[in-house]
């Protein structure tokens, strides 16, 4: 039963290595899009179907057409390193919605939700461009299906523990899935979402650039952010990077991000 067990996962790990385009990161997922893409897709128009889009037309417009900016950046850039075939399922959409929260995501196979709240924050094109390219950024690095990996294993390193503590007393066996638990989420799951947050920043700093935005357009949304100030946990235990992590290493990035556009003739200066 042991072995059963530690076979598999040994599988799942030598089939589950995957590199992350644009950073290179090495990533665990054993999960095809194949696999995630329709049960997205069907969320999405659930989403869609409980949250009513904008009746600002101008708005909506607008936020269609930076995402159209963002998407032909995306499939050039990626047509040029010869990664198309990472880009296939996708079924890009973006739809502003009728909320106040300050927030936006992007769904596995490019379904992305734009709350109207976010409006009072992002004012300009390129504020706007900016924290799209970071939600496209975490579903083209299919952050979701590696998340969902990590899972797995977690759970698959519970059932390992409980075995091989099999004969030990009842109390003992409770306090090692304790602490295999609590070493797991801090050690393992919380680290790698601030990670994925980091390179969400990363990338979609460089997808802005290429679509014609400025890349510093990122760092002044965080700027704002800061200033409308609000509870911020502790980095430590937190899954996002603290704003000023966020703002320097955006700063940090921005001529990277620069050239590569400029590389393409492309001259990123949208704000
Ligand atoms: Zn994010």
């Amino acid at each position: 039963m042991k072995k059963w067990f530690l076979l598999l996962f040994m599988l799942a790990g030598l089939s589950g290595c995957k590199t992350v385009h644009v950073t290179g990161r090495k990533q665990f997922n054993f999960i095809p899009n194949s696999q995630i893409f329709p049960a997205s897709f069907t969320q999405y128009r659930q989403f869609l179907n409980e949250h009513p889009v904008s009746d600002n037309k101008t708005q909506q417009e607008r936020i269609r057409r930076i995402g159209k900016r963002l998407v032909k950046a995306v499939e050039m850039y990626y047509h040029s390193k010869g990664w198309d075939d990472d880009l296939k399922g996708y079924q890009w959409e973006f739809n502003l919605v009728k909320d106040s929260t300050k927030n936006a995501f992007c769904m596995p196979g490019g379904k992305v939700v734009y709350f109207e709240g976010l409006l009072d924050v992002t004012q300009t094109d390129g504020e706007i461009a900016a924290v799209m390219g970071h939600e496209i950024a975490h579903a083209l690095a299919n952050h979701g299906a590696e998340r969902m990996s990590q899972m797995y294993a977690q759970n698959l390193g519970a059932i390992l523990t409980m075995l091989a503590t099999a004969n030990a007393p009842r109390e003992e066996q409770e306090k090692w899935l304790a602490i295999y638990g609590y070493g797991s989420s801090l050690g393992i799951i919380l680290p790698y979402s601030r990670k994925h947050e980091s390179e969400a920043d990363k990338i979609g700093q460089i997808l802005m650039a290429l679509a014609g935005y400025d890349p510093m357009s990122a760092m002044r949304v965080w700027v704002k952010m800061a200033r409308m100030g609000g509870q911020q946990p502790p980095e430590f235990l937190s899954t996002h990077p603290s704003h000023e992590r966020r703002m320097a290493n955006l700063k940090k990035w921005a001529p990277e991000a620069r050239r590569i556009a400029e590389s393409f003739g492309i001259n990123p200066t949208k704000k």
